[in-house]
C-alpha cells in the first residue's frame, strides 16, 4: 500500500463542481466549458458517498475505512485513481503549512494554480518564500507592491526615490519601504528585482545603476516602463547571458531618428534642468501594475519562467493590444558587453559621451 497516497487528504479542486443528471449520469465541471461526463453504476457511489467524505478533513485511508463493508467499497480505489488522474480532487494535506489568514487571503491564487498544477500548494509555497524588490519613483511602483501582495508574494521591498512612502497592505505579506540609499543593501539575495520607470526621461540614471548592480550580483532584473503614449513595456527580464537594460536602450536608440534629442532630454532631466513627464493616470498605472504582477506570478511559480527572458511584452493600456518583442544582447553594451577593446563596434558607450558633448555645446552658446 502506498503510504504517501494513503496520507493524502482529497478535496474537490477549487474550481470544480459536480452536477447530477439522473441516477446513472453526472458531470464534473472544471470550468464553464470543460466537463467530465461520468456514466454508469458507480455514479451513486461517487456523488452520494465518496464526494461528501472528500472534504479535506479525511485521509484516503480514513475514507476507505468509512466505506468499508458497503457493497461498492471495492470500487473506491478505482474511482479515486480516476479523480486524481483527471485533477478533479487536490490533496489539501499541504494546506496545513499555511495559516488560516493566508488560506483566506490567497484562495483565488490557489484556485488559479490548481488549474495548472496537480499540487497547487507547492507553487504557492514558492510565492510565499519569494522576496521581490521593487525600485521606482512614482505611484506605479506602489500599485505594483499592492498587486504583488495580492499574488501572495511573501516579502516585498519597495525602494523609492524622493520622500519616504507609507504603505498599508491588508494582506499577510511582509512589505517594507526603503530610501534609494538602501538599494545596495536590499537587492542582494532577492528572488527578483523590478525597476519601474514611469513616464519619459526621468529615473534613467537610477535604472542604469540598478542594472549594473544586478549584473554585478547576478540578480534577475525585470524592467518596466509606462510611456506618455500609455504604452506599458514589461521586460526584458534580465538573467545572466540575456539582454540587459542598457542593451535595450542601445537597440531602441538605433531605431530612433531623434535619439540625440532623447538623450539631451534624459541628461537635462537628470541634471534637474527639465522635469520628466509622466501620464499620472491611476487606472493605467493600476492596469500595468496588475499585468506586471501576473508576469511575476508566471515566472516565480514556474508556469512560464522564461517568457520574458530576452523579450519585452508591450501592453497598450488604452487599446489593450499586446505584443512580444525579442531583444537581443547588444555586442557594444557598456554594462554587459565585452570590454571596449574587444568590442565588435568601436563606438561602445559613445551615446553617453556624445550626449554630454552636445550638452556642453548647448551650454557654450
Ligand atoms: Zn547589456
Amino acid at each position: 500500500m502506498n503510504e504517501e497516497l494513503e496520507a493524502r487528504r482529497p478535496r474537490l479542486g477549487p474550481s470544480r463542481s459536480v452536477v447530477r443528471d439522473g441516477d446513472a449520469t453526472c458531470y464534473i465541471m472544471t470550468s464553464g466549458r470543460e466537463l467530465l461526463r461520468c456514466q454508469g453504476t458507480q455514479v451513486s457511489l461517487l456523488v452520494d458517498q465518496l464526494l461528501p467524505l472528500m472534504d479535506g478533513t479525511r485521509t484516503v485511508g480514513e475514507i476507505r475505512a468509512a466505506l468499508a463493508g458497503k457493497p461498492e467499497a471495492g470500487s473506491v480505489d478505482t474511482l479515486l485513481d480516476l479523480l486524481w488522474a483527471h485533477h478533479v480532487v487536490v490533496d489539501v494535506g499541504p494546506e496545513q503549512a499555511f495559516s488560516a489568514d493566508e488560506l483566506r487571503a490567497f484562495g483565488g491564487v490557489v484556485a488559479l494554480l490548481s488549474r495548472s498544477f496537480p499540487d497547487p500548494y507547492r507553487p504557492l509555497e514558492r510565492l510565499r518564500q519569494a522576496r521581490v524588490v521593487v525600485v521606482g519613483h512614482s505611484e506605479l511602483s506602489r500599485e505594483l507592491v499592492l498587486a504583488l501582495a495580492e499574488c501572495a508574494i511573501g516579502a516585498i521591498e519597495l525602494v523609492t526615490e524622493g520622500a519616504p512612502v507609507s504603505l498599508e497592505v491588508q494582506l499577510p505579506v511582509r512589505v517594507q519601504a526603503h530610501p534609494i540609499e538602501a538599494l545596495e543593501a536590499v537587492v542582494p539575495g532577492a528572488s527578483l528585482v523590478i525597476g519601474v520607470q514611469d513616464g519619459e526621461f526621468s529615473f534613467t540614471r537610477r535604472m542604469r545603476e540598478l542594472n549594473r548592480l544586478c549584473l554585478r550580483l547576478g540578480s534577475s532584473l525585470l524592467a518596466v516602463r509606462l510611456t506618455l503614449d500609455a504604452e506599458g513595456w514589461i521586460g526584458p527580464l534580465h538573467t545572466p547571458g540575456t539582454a540587459c537594460f542598457e542593451c535595450v536602450n542601445l537597440r531602441q536608440e538605433s531605431h530612433l531618428k531623434a535619439w540625440k534629442e532623447q538623450l539631451l532630454h534624459c541628461a537635462q532631466v537628470e541634471q534637474g534642468l527639465l522635469v520628466g513627464k509622466r501620464l499620472g493616470f491611476p487606472p493605467f498605472q493600476r492596469q500595468l501594475a496588475n499585468a506586471v504582477a501576473v508576469e511575476v506570478l508566471l515566472q516565480l511559480t514556474g508556469l512560464e519562467p522564461s517568457r520574458l527572458s530576452g523579450r519585452s511584452l508591450l501592453v497598450d493600456v488604452l487599446t489593450q493590444e499586446r505584443s512580444l518583442h525579442p531583444v537581443l544582447k547588444h555586442p557594444a553594451c557598456p554594462a554587459c558587453g565585452h570590454s571596449p577593446a574587444a568590442r565588435v563596434f568601436p563606438w561602445g558607450d559613445e551615446e553617453i559621451r556624445l550626449g554630454r558633448m552636445l550638452l556642453k555645446q548647448e551650454e557654450g552658446r
